[in-house]
């Protein structure tokens, strides 16, 4: 599942959202709860007790399966690269991703990677190469065969909260932009908890509300009246179910049993986005460049670990 908004942001979802509306925080159960953004399709809400948002209407676990098991999904030019071309198609995804690998190589002997969502394969071909014995999930049936014949590696099609795997078993689970997609996400982080052996190390990428692109796009909204809603709307992708900020997911982490041992922000990239003008393509560029500054910028990249 690792769209972002790049990608997908103009395209309303292929199903409309059937699961209830939250009156109550559904991270942390609080009922002081206000609305940040009405969009026309959605509201935003936002919990004042553990500060992470999500959308009003929320999406059944039907209504997922159904999002990522069809072809719309699949087909998005996000999954296009094939793993030969990927280093020099996507430089950014793959510095990305060289600079994760590296940063968790540091804290866990190579050893049996888990990537949880793994689109087409192209994370997984990065780690395999970098020595990790890779193993991968994938809830679309097409992308779970691209990634099985390009990877080499068995791909497990199936939903990661229903799938059953053995506890203490991986020395790395990674989730790249998945976390923002499910509907229990302690439920998946409590489930990472337990795969990993003591010591194992997961990597969560999920977009920060904290960054300075979203924080620009929220003052644009807020300055006026609601009016300009385009770049927020953009950074609250419909797909999306949770908007976290980074102090709130760090603290949600911590919850699961594991603890986070590093954060830091990564540039977003937009190699596919349907953003209206160059103009604005520019302007969100600039802000990730100078949000790197404060290391602030769109997504944000956890590493948590499992004690010994
Ligand atoms: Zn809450």
């Amino acid at each position: 599942m690792a769209l972002d908004m790049a990608s997908a942001e103009t395209r309303p979802p292929v199903i409309s959202p059937t699961g209830t509306v939250m009156k109550e925080c559904p991270l942390c159960g609080s009922s002081n709860l206000q609305t940040v953004y009405r969009f026309q399709q959605f509201a935003v809400l936002k919990c004042q007790g553990c500060d992470g948002s999500w959308r009003s209407n929320m999406y059944s676990s039907g209504d997922i399966t159904a999002m990522y098991t069809g072809d719309e999904y699949s087909q998005n030019p996000y999954f296009s690269y094939n793993v030969e071309e990927f280093k020099d198609a996507a430089q950014g995804r793959y510095a990305n991703y060289i600079g994760a690998l590296s940063a968790i190589a540091s804290r866990v002997k190579v050893g049996k990677l888990l990537d949880v969502g793994c689109g087409s394969g192209a994370f997984m071909s990065v780690a395999q190469q970098r020595g990790w014995n890779v193993t991968g999930i994938e809830l679309s049936p097409d992308l779970s065969q691209v990634s099985r014949r390009a990877v080499k590696a068995e791909v497990i099609n199936a939903a990661f909260e229903s799938v059953a795997l053995p506890d203490e078993s991986y020395d790395v689970v990674t989730m790249w932009d998945i976390i923002e997609h499910v509907l229990d996400p302690m439920f998946c982080l409590k489930k990472v908890e337990r795969l990993l052996k003591p010591g194992g190390v997961a990597l969560f990428c999920t977009p920060d509300e904290d960054s300075l692109l979203a924080r620009a796009g929220l003052l644009l909204y807020r300055m006026s009246g609601g009016a300009v809603s385009y770049p927020a709307l953009a950074l609250h992708p419909t797909y999306h179910t949770y908007f976290f900020s980074r102090s709130g997911f760090k603290a949600l982490i911590g919850k699961s049993g594991m603890q986070v041992v590093r954060c830091y922000s990564q540039e977003a990239f937009f190699e596919h986005s349907q953003l209206p003008s160059p103009v604005a393509k520019w302007g969100i560029w600039a802000i990730e460049k100078l949000s790197a500054l404060a290391d602030r910028r769109y997504e944000i990249v956890c590493l948590a670990q499992k004690p010994r």
